[in-house]
């Protein structure tokens, strides 16, 4: 398994790569690998002939307030566990590599950032869609793949893909959850004991939503306010927002009369959790 460092070296080998007529798949992660990421990465493996994957703790994604600096990090662990899962490339570089001074330029994707996380963590898809852009610059994949628990920021990608006239297939994978249904996630390491169970809540609301479209009830408000009490009745829960959206746009519905996406952000203490659904009516 190659390391690399810089951009220069990273290009230089994929061109090699490309030009050998082998197809490339990508993996963007922040580290701190858990069975969710491997998904990804096996799926990468299934599809393409050479497969990398970036760590990098993106700071532009992050706000002022929120857990940049003690973002867990682990290379060694990761890199062990990348190496496990076949992977042929790791591309982890430094902060002053991808941001050297003078960098100027972002990414702004509209509209379909407005909602949801967009709405909660301003800046947040700016800095996201601005790091898979140099990303995808460097790497050239033919194949990009993203995990649906980041819902929005596979829409966000996807829409910037075709807006730029990318040639990437961007490919959204399932949530990969614990056994008791708790979405994996780098920041559940954050959680005490008491804070993990509390954080089931949000796995657990679904069965509530399903129930009460079962019952037709198709007003969202109903069905948020049903999920929210359910959640804030969980020791540790700050509701950041539950939302009733279309799955393809992201607008708000009132009414159910399609398939919808329920996508929720919620405080368990200070650690924030989000987690989502697609439901077929
Ligand atoms: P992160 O390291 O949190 O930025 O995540 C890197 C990629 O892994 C993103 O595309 C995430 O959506 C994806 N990912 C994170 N957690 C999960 C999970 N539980 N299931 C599937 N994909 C995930």
């Amino acid at each position: 398994m190659l390391i690399v460092n810089t951009v220069c070296e990273a290009k230089k080998i994929l061109r090699d790569i490309k030009n050998s007529g082998k197809s490339i798949g990508f993996v963007p992660t922040m580290g701190y690998l858990h069975s969710g990421h491997i998904s990804l990465v096996d799926q990468s493996k299934k599809d393409n002939d050479f497969t990398v994957v970036s760590i990098f703790v993106n700071p532009t994604q992050f706000g002022p307030n929120e857990d940049l600096d003690k973002y867990p990090r682990n290379f060694v662990r990761d890199e062990k566990l990348l190496r496990d899962a076949g992977v042929d490339m790791v591309f982890y570089p430094s902060v002053e590599t991808m941001y050297p001074d003078g960098y100027a330029t972002f990414v702004n994707v509209e509209r379909v950032t407005d909602p949801l996380c967009g709405a909660k963590r301003p800046g947040h898809f700016r800095g996201v869609a601005t790091i898979v852009c140099k990303l995808f610059n460097i790497v050239s994949p033919d194949k990009s793949y993203f995990g649906l628990k980041d819902y929005q920021q596979v829409i966000v990608i996807k829409r910037m893909v075709e807006d730029l006239n990318m040639d990437v297939d961007v490919v959204g994978m399932p949530i990969v959850r614990e056994s008791d249904g708790l979405a994996m996630s780098s920041r559940n390491v954050y959680l005490s004991p008491d804070e993990r169970l509390s954080a089931l809540s949000l796995s657990r609301s679904f069965p509530l939503v399903e129930k009460k479209l079962k019952s037709g009830e198709r007003r969202a408000s109903v069905i948020i306010k049903d999920v929210e009490d359910f959640i804030s009745s969980h020791p540790y829960s700050r509701i950041d927002y539950v939302e009733i959206v279309d799955k393809d746009s992201l607008e708000k519905l009132d009414f159910i009369d399609r398939p919808f996406l329920i996508a929720m952000a919620v405080f368990i203490n200070k650690t924030r959790l989000i987690d989502n659904k697609i439901f077929e009516v």
